[in-house]
């Protein structure tokens, strides 16, 4: 078991396939980015060892993210070497996408087991999509969302709410619950390098979750362990929504996550600024375990050891897959 000096348990790893991607949303990546060399990032086969290596440990759970994960050509060969991992423990693959290019890979999905989707969506208004992500591609994710439902996947749709961008919008987000068996998840604008984040521009869950009651009927859903987020229902909807309150409360207590970085450094936490390089020791053929538990034993209690307001040392979001 992963466990670390506060006694969580660490079964749950994300993984980011690259750090490119085709869209450019403002509150992510960085206004230049500069993007790895192929070389430097964890090749298929690199990727099925270090994740079977985490599995062995006790990780039950895998994401894939990034950058976009579904930009990576070989992302369906990932998929099936990843499955095959629930021979040794692996209980649960899964993948967090902007969506855009979901109808490719959807067989590869149903036939890898992958059961939920996280797709990003910031915006219900086509235009405010293409100035939030610079790129016009709001109707072939809004289809691909739809292509999800129709194939029985569990769709959490992922909005990163910034006041006066796009916090007009939460209640037309739970309005398409009525009718959709969607799971829409309100996430606070997180600071990362590069990504010009201001107080101003956040919004905590409280205040939307007030506006929202001004609105609507609510009911509170019960927790599961390790949910990051706060859930709800309107009452006589289909689908349901949440919170994830990582600013105004993070749910680090309860922390499960390690994450592997497309350059295959290790992250105890999303705002941790210590790596350790796992990809060059899997290349230098030094063994891994001892790496992992070193890194494992230097995660703090919250936040990465980062002020919750104020300078965070970190990469970009998306160089680090979030
Ligand atoms: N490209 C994929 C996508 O957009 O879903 C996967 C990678 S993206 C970095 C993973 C998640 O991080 C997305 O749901 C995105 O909205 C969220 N995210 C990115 N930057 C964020 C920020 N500054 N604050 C909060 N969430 C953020
Ligand atoms: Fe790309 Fe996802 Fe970041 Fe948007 S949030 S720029 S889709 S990685």
């Amino acid at each position: 078991m992963l466990t670390d000096r506060f006694g969580r348990v660490h079964d749950y790893l994300r993984i980011s396939l690259t750090d490119v991607c085709n869209l450019r949303c403002t509150y992510c990546m960085p206004e230049n980015p500069e993007f790895s060399p192929k070389e430097k990032l964890m090749q298929t086969a690199e990727i099925i060892s270090l994740a079977r290596l985490f599995v062995l440990s006790g990780v039950k759970k895998i994401r894939l993210t990034g950058g976009e994960p579904l930009v990576r050509k070989d992302v369906d060969s990932i998929l099936n070497g990843l499955a095959a991992l629930r021979e040794s423990g692996l209980q649960e693959l899964t993948l967090t996408t902007n969506g855009i290019f979901l109808h490719d890979h959807i067989d590869a999905l149903q036939q890898t087991g992958v059961r939920s989707v996280n797709v990003s969506l910031d915006t219900l208004l086509p235009e405010r999509f293409n100035a939030i992500a610079k790129r016009d591609h709001f109707h072939r994710v809004i289809s691909n969302i739809h292509l999800l439902l129709e194939n029985q996947f569990n769709v959490k749709v992922n909005v990163v709410v910034m006041k006066g961008v796009n916090d007009d919008e939460v209640i037309d987000f739970i309005q398409w619950t009525r009718d959709y068996p969607l799971h829409v998840r309100f996430i606070e604008f997180m600071p990362f390098s590069g990504n010009k984040w201001q107080d101003k521009r956040l919004i905590r869950s409280a205040e939307l979750l007030e506006r929202v009651n001004n609105f609507l009927e609510v009911e509170t859903l019960e927790n599961k362990k390790h949910d990051t987020s706060r859930a709800f229902k309107v009452i006589g909807y289909t689908g349901t929504f949440a919170f994830i309150s990582t600013m105004s409360e993070p749910f680090c207590g309860d922390c499960n996550r390690l994450r592997l970085t497309a350059d295959g450094k290790m992250k105890n936490c999303l705002f941790s600024k210590g790596e350790i390089d796992l990809l060059g020791a899997l290349r230098a053929e030094v063994e891994l375990s001892p790496l992992i538990r070193q890194a494992l034993g230097q995660k703090e209690e919250k936040w990465g050891g980062q002020p919750l307001f104020g300078t965070t040392e970190n990469r970009s979001m998306v160089t680090i897959g979030g």
